[in-house]
């Protein structure tokens, strides 16, 4: 729950980052375009938040994969 907690605040807050910077933001040059490339893997390794969600409804009970349930 904290990774995915986590990973997606850090994302929605370097994504704003990068929208305030403008066009800047998008560039090498500048350190937020690097943050936001560093941000933005978290979401994909260390199990991505499609399985981290998937994780945490099996850890309530709740049915996890569409394959799982038929
Ligand atoms: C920079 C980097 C470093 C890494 N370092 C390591 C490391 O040190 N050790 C290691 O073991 N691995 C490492 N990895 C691999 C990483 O753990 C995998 O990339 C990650 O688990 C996702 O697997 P995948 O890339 O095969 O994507 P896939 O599993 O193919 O996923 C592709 C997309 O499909 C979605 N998806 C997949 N299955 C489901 C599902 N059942 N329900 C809903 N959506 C689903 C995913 O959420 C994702 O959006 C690293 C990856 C990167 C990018």
């Amino acid at each position: 729950m904290a990774k995915l907690w986590c990973s997606e605040m850090q994302f929605r807050a370097i994504d704003a980052c990068v929208q305030l910077h403008g066009g800047y933001g998008y560039m090498w040059e500048y350190p937020v375009a690097r943050a936001w490339a560093d941000a933005r893997v978290q979401r994909i390794y260390g199990g991505t938040s499609e399985i981290m969600k998937e994780l945490i409804a099996r850890s309530l009970g709740l049915p996890g994969h569409a394959r799982e349930r038929s």
